[in-house]
């Protein structure tokens, strides 16, 4: 219950409850300004009438204090998604890089349940042809399309998949990629 209403968009839902008032006093309120009245001064007496209207609308003190903290809890919210969403943005742009003795690439699959990022399609390259090698997990071998060379994982534990996993989440957390 405490993480819905910590939910963005449960506060900007309620936001909007308690702002949808006030911008309709608002929004009344400058239909009865007169035509003539100076551009430059019309915003400030569209917000000055705003707020007559919104104190004649005779809101209580507790009301005006809930708008106050929830309009501080959108302003965070807003602040933590866009913060998280750039973080995430930055370590789903690393793809590929040369882990222990080879290059390799891997793809970013969201995983719903666990709401995390989880590694797949993880593949090394050919040190030749520098082309993405197929990957047979059930013969660990990893085969060169272009010039056939393979590696074989069951014979190099420099190259173990879950080593190699284990190494591109350290360089995450390290901010090192
Ligand atoms: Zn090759």
């Amino acid at each position: 219950m405490k993480k819905f209403f910590k939910h963005p968009i449960t506060i900007a839902l309620i936001s909007c409850l308690f702002f949808t008032p006030i911008g309709s006093a608002i929004y009344d309120h400058t239909k009865n300004v007169p035509v003539l009245t100076d551009i430059i001064l019309k915003p400030f007496s569209v917000i000055w009438n705003g707020i007559l209207s919104f104190i004649a609308y005779k809101v209580s003190i507790g009301s005006i204090l809930i708008t106050l903290v929830l309009l501080i809890g959108l302003i965070f919210s807003i602040d933590k998604i866009f913060f998280s969403y750039s973080n995430q943005k930055d370590f789903l742009d690393f793809k590929s890089g040369v882990l222990k003795q080879w290059k390799w690439s891997w793809e970013w699959s969201y995983n719903y349940r666990t709401q995390k990022y989880n590694i797949s399609h993880l593949r090394p390259y050919c040190h030749k042809c520098d082309i993405k090698m197929i990957a047979d997990y059930r013969v660990y071998v990893f085969d060169c399309p272009n010039c056939n060379l393979q590696y074989n994982t069951a014979y190099n534990t420099n190259e173990d998949k879950t080593k190699i996993e284990a190494l591109i989440l350290d360089r995450i957390d390290k901010g090192n990629f």
